[in-house]
């Protein structure tokens, strides 16, 4: 039973069985403008018509699969608020382990690039972390953008925006772009992968989840056509699948990388491989 009666009170949405009750929680948060204390201390507050109707559609929606964050419309990462939607993938917390690689990894006033930076979760941790640092980021979708130039003002971060498939819009040339570190969390999960019709993921953009390939192709370009916007001695970092990290140092060395090196989530799984672009990796 998904419907909320007109009349029931807070206290019995919260009681209300049929999701758990953090769910519950955050569902009736938003949907009636509410902090955790005051759900406690209104209680006995009784849901007019309007207010009954939201709540049960919220929760029928989650019944059906829908993520809690695009319901709310909201996700914590490294500690930061982020706006979300179904047209970015949803921040996860083995994220952080990306932005903890770079935060090590950037110099004094350096520079950063994040290719597909989707919710923005990536380039706004950085920029927030390192208010020194100079930082870009890229999407091809407009949409996606428009969500990271968000998030971006709703941290007080500064970043520098721009729509390119990967490195396309990206002027080498000059070579004025060239950045101490290029971080990416790109599509990497095989075409048909059972996952994709799981969960979460059923619901988020498809073109941010898989390459619809081998699920290597973005990491392949990254890793073919990252250095003309490398300093010397810049690093190339990204997230990749549970069982990609020797396929991604291989990329990293077959492209001229030194350094190369995979490090392990919270669950023990490598899920960051990066490398250096030495004064060696160009002769
Ligand atoms: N980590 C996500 C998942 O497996 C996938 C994110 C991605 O493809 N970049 O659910």
């Amino acid at each position: 039973m998904n419907t909320i009666a007109v009349g029931s009170t807070l206290e019995d949405v919260l009681r209300h069985a049929a999701l758990p009750p953090l769910e519950i929680r955050l569902l009736l948060g938003h949907a009636l403008h509410l902090t955790r204390v005051q759900m406690i201390t209104q209680s006995q507050r009784v849901l007019n018509e309007e207010e009954a109707g939201i709540i049960s559609q919220l929760i029928a929606r989650r019944h059906a699969g829908e993520p809690i964050a695009y319901l709310i419309g909201e996700r914590e990462f490294y500690g930061l608020p982020f706006s979300v939607n179904p047209a970015v993938l949803i921040p996860r917390p083995e994220t952080e382990l990306l932005v903890e690689c770079a935060l090590e990894r950037l110099p004094p006033q350096g520079s950063v690039l994040d290719m597909g930076t989707g919710s923005g979760a990536i380039a706004v941790a950085i920029a927030h972390t390192r208010t020194d640092a100079r930082v870009q980021a890229l999407d091809v979708s407009a949409k996606a953008l428009a969500t990271a130039q968000g998030n971006a003002a709703r941290n007080g971060v500064r970043i520098q925006f721009l729509q390119s498939d990967w490195f396309t819009a990206l002027d080498s040339a000059a070579g004025t772009q060239a950045f101490d570190l290029i971080v990416s969390n790109p599509p990497y999960i095989v075409d048909g992968d059972v996952h994709l019709q799981q969960g979460d993921l059923r619901f988020e953009p498809i073109d941010a989840l898989t390459d619809h390939a081998d699920g290597l192709s973005a990491l392949r370009i990254l890793c073919s056509q990252a250095s003309p916007y490398l300093q010397t001695n810049g690093w190339l970092l990204m997230e990749h699948g549970y069982d990609q990290a020797k396929a991604v140092r291989t990329l990293l060395q077959e492209n001229g990388f030194t350094d190369v090196q995979s490090w392990r989530d919270l669950a023990g799984i490598e899920r960051v491989s990066g490398g250096r672009w030495t004064a060696a990796s160009q002769t």
